[in-house]
């Protein structure tokens, strides 16, 4: 592993020039910074920097849906026609992608998958014994999107974990839905450095609403009003002029631009009556299982980040996305000292993009704007004199001066 993370080795080619047709901050830093490549529109490869930022988002979702007790699962992107014709969405929903295959049978390609999960769960549970029980996957989607655009802010093919829950009563779902998967949630985006806004929308079956978590940038899709007061905010498809906020009363609102991260939905019976999902209480009585589904946009939330965290040379990755913590430049005349850094720190445990390549230093340095790894150190002649590297943080315009023996615990 350690030798690959030379960066003339790297599978990576940044770009001077601008993607084209899309306009997007992230679109254009992603794909000069060599993250992403587009193959058509909303559609994209990750390549080895993106895929690590990628997943690192996504073990953040994996670890804080672990925490609450769901468990990770796979289904499949390939679902048979019956299962979306048995819930209506065969027909009824738009974006749905339909496939004929050469023998003639039928196929959806799944953009959510309570079509699937919900018969799956038909031979677990029986009995009020076997709730409550969560289940979730990390998946990619497809959806047939009229318009893909704003790079991984809406793809045909994109990233999402949902997770879906499975309960007794409304009681329990609605304590879950409160008191575990919101927190949860909260939880997620905090820790990629975001500050989502809990939203009320349309969509809910039997609670009203349904909740978005909505990040404000500049070119979101989404107008939402948040209460001056507390915080909670509204979907502009569902907000009256006048009405009262639903948590604290008060009726003034800020109007801002949003991009939706999350949504999380109280199903009650729309898919286990479909499936025929039902349990024996405690009386012995059959009843209907009663569901929520929670999702979340991983590839959206990818380009959300770039769209908050950057400057004018390049992106800014919060720490816990970084695809490495360190970017270290090897400068001419200090090559060997430099790869006797880039040992070290490997061996600290550090995780390191170190540029060996042969170039200027005007286009390492432009190249490690543009990346955003947290830490910069250039290792070259003029500081090694005083057994020193330059050491900076992304984020931060000051440039320090570090022992090279201390290195290892200042960057940790
Ligand atoms: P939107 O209103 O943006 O079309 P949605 O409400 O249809 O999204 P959900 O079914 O709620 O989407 O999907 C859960 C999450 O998946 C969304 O909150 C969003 O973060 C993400 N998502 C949905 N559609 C896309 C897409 N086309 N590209 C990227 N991410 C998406
Ligand atoms: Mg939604």
């Amino acid at each position: 592993m350690t030798k690959i993370m030379r960066q003339s080795r790297y599978f990576l080619k940044t770009s001077k020039t601008k993607p084209a047709e899309d306009v997007s901050v992230n679109a254009i830093l992603l794909e000069q910074g060599g993250f992403v490549q587009k193959v058509l529109a909303g559609v994209y490869s990750y390549l080895p920097l993106g895929w690590k930022v990628l997943s690192k988002i996504e073990n953040i979702v994996r670890e804080e849906m672990g925490a609450i007790g769901g468990q990770e699962m796979f289904m499949p992107s390939l679902h048979p026609k019956d299962n979306w014709q048995a819930t209506g969405r065969w027909e009824g929903l738009d974006i749905l992608f339909k496939i004929k295959s050469q023998h003639g049978n039928e196929y959806a390609l799944g953009p959510t998958h309570e079509e699937i999960v919900t018969p799956a769960a038909l031979p677990v549970i029986n009995s009020y014994k076997d709730l409550p029980l969560a289940v979730y996957q990390i998946q990619t989607k497809f959806r047939d999107e009229p318009r893909a655009k704003s790079g991984l802010l809406r793809g045909r093919e994109f990233r999402m974990k949902d997770l879906y829950s499975f309960h007794a009563d409304e009681q329990d779902l609605l304590e879950f839905y409160d008191t575990i998967a919101i927190p949860a949630y909260q939880n997620v985006f905090k820790r990629l450095g975001l500050d989502a806004i809990l939203t009320e929308a349309s969509g809910g079956t039997f609670s009203k609403f349904s909740h978005e978590f909505q990040v404000e940038i500049g070119n979101g899709e989404d107008t939402i009003y948040i209460c001056e007061k507390c915080g909670l905010a509204k979907n502009k498809e569902i907000f009256e002029e006048g009405v009262k906020c639903t948590k604290c009363g008060s009726d003034k609102y800020r109007e801002t631009v949003a991009s939706e991260v999350g949504n999380i939905f109280p199903l009650k019976t729309k898919y286990s009556s479909a499936f025929n999902l039902t349990y024996t209480d405690a009386e012995g009585n059959k009843k209907d299982v009663i569901m929520g589904c929670y999702g979340i946009g991983t590839s959206r939330l990818m380009g959300v980040i770039v769209e908050k965290f950057h400057d004018g040379k390049g992106i800014i990755w919060p720490e816990s996305v970084a695809p490495f913590k360190v970017h270290l430049l090897a400068f001419k005349g200090a090559q060997e000292k430099a790869e006797i850094i880039y040992n070290d720190l490997l061996k600290a445990g550090i995780e390191v993009l170190y540029d060996d390549r042969d170039v200027s230093p005007g286009v390492k340095f432009a190249d490690a704007d543009l990346i955003g790894i947290p830490y910069r150190i250039v290792v070259s002649e003029k500081t090694l004199a005083q057994e020193s590297v330059e050491v900076k943080k992304r984020s931060e315009v000051e440039v320090g001066l570090v022992k090279i023996k201390e290195l290892s615990s200042v960057i940790k």
